[in-house]
């Protein structure tokens, strides 16, 4: 954690839960988590953002979505566009997440260019990039992770890069109960805010927020809030119940045993 960059914990919904599942769930994250000076954010369904987005209004909950078109409108079936995600409240949109990529095929050519629509479009991109355990083991980890930031924000000025957030999500620990040490985590964020550095100057390295995601839970989420490049978690699985993912939210309050 930095004091100079904000503290995020988003979760991931992924396809889960009905509208009345939600609604249950905002009410009961709101109390558990009130008092909080963290930035939370809930990544949620496409059908969920409107009701989630006006129950959020006041509160420190941002509402997100979790994809969007390239494309800012046309004969897209079944597509949705940042401006139409804006207009329902949604104010981030996760790009590029390890399921786009690995079960639909999104390569960092067509995620850069929803980031360039998410930013045209007044929504805030929230890249998410990350090596899988064969690139990993073949120390294939850097070439990966600095093409995915190089291409993936290709044409993205400074002062865009500072207005957004990344995630490092290293593919192996995606879902699988396998989380990144917290050194391992250290050493990777440190990699990407120096690509950053090296492309975008150190204004915008040392403050776009990188967050990192893999199997984060109540009893990991200090240790890896304590690296100081890492400025926030993306939880998936753990984010579906209020009360895991309050204690994750609340993790600087958890006393360590
Ligand atoms: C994710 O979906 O971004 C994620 C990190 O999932 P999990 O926390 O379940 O590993």
């Amino acid at each position: 954690m930095s004091q100079n960059r904000p503290t995020i914990i988003a979760g991931n919904w992924k396809m889960y839960k009905t509208m009345e599942e939600a609604q249950q769930f905002f009410s009961e994250l709101l109390n558990l988590v009130s008092g909080s000076e963290h930035q939370i954010r809930l990544a949620v369904p496409f059908t969920m953002i409107h009701t989630l987005a006006e129950k959020a209004k006041g509160t420190l909950i941002l509402i997100g979505a979790q994809n969007m078109s390239d494309a800012s409108e046309g004969a897209f079936t079944g597509e949705i566009a940042g401006r139409m995600l804006r207009e329902v409240g949604a104010q981030f949109v996760l790009l590029g997440h390890s399921e786009r990529r690995h079960i639909f095929g999104e390569t960092n050519a067509f995620i850069q260019k929803k980031v360039v629509r998410a930013l045209e479009d007044g929504i805030q991109p929230l890249l998410c990039f990350g090596e899988t355990l064969d690139q990993r083991e073949q120390n294939q980890m850097e070439d990966v992770l600095k093409a995915q930031i190089l291409e993936g924000l290709e044409g993205v000025s400074g002062d865009q890069l500072k207005s957004m957030v990344l995630a490092y999500e290293p593919v192996w620990a995606i879902g699988t109960g396998r989380t990144a040490s917290p050194e391992q985590a250290q050493e990777a964020h440190h990699f990407c805010r120096e690509v950053i550095r090296s492309q975008w100057g150190d204004d915008v390295a040392d403050t776009v927020p990188i967050l990192y995601g893999g199997s984060v839970k109540p009893e990991n989420s200090k240790a890896l809030m304590d690296q100081p490049d890492l400025d926030g978690v993306l939880v998936g699985g753990a984010s579906l119940s209020p009360e895991t993912f309050a204690k994750i939210v609340n993790f600087n309050h958890l006393v360590k045993t």
